[in-house]
């Protein structure tokens, strides 16, 4: 499943380093990006085939973010995982709530974000084949 091009979201040095270098040295293809802003705008024109979002972003934050690629097409079956630095059960049920496809908690566990992002792939895989099927 190597290969596929992902999407960082995140304004912190260090945490895009380190996903970026996760993610390269497990054969993925990264996109980057220091605000939602211009997250958006490498989503519709690269369509990398996942996103990891941080929360806290400069301008609009990751819960919006989320929200403006659901509501546009060319963005809406791109699944998108939060990054985010809080784990309380609260914070949990709100990115739920939000429709995000997972959330990763930091400081980041490179083997779970290897692992997470490999479910994600997969599952999103998966579900275009379903579609596919239903359709014939
Ligand atoms: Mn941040």
């Amino acid at each position: 499943m190597a290969g596929e091009s992902i999407l960082i979201v995140e304004d912190n040095e260090k945490n895009l380093k380190l996903v970026r270098d996760v993610l390269q040295f497990n054969g993925y293809q990264t996109l980057e990006a220091g605000s939602a802003e211009e997250g958006i705008d490498l989503a519709r024109s690269r369509r990398p085939a996942l996103i990891l979002m941080d929360l806290q972003l400069p301008g609009i934050d990751g819960i919006t973010a989320l929200s403006r690629l659901r509501g546009e097409e060319s963005t809406c079956h791109i699944p998108v995982m939060a990054l985010t630095a809080s784990a309380m059960s609260d914070d949990r049920a709100r990115i739920r709530e939000a429709g995000f496809d997972g959330y990763m908690p930091k400081p980041i566990s490179v083997r779970d974000l290897v692992s997470k992002v490999e479910r994600i792939l997969v599952t999103a895989a998966t579900a275009s084949i379903d579609t596919t099927a239903t359709e014939d």
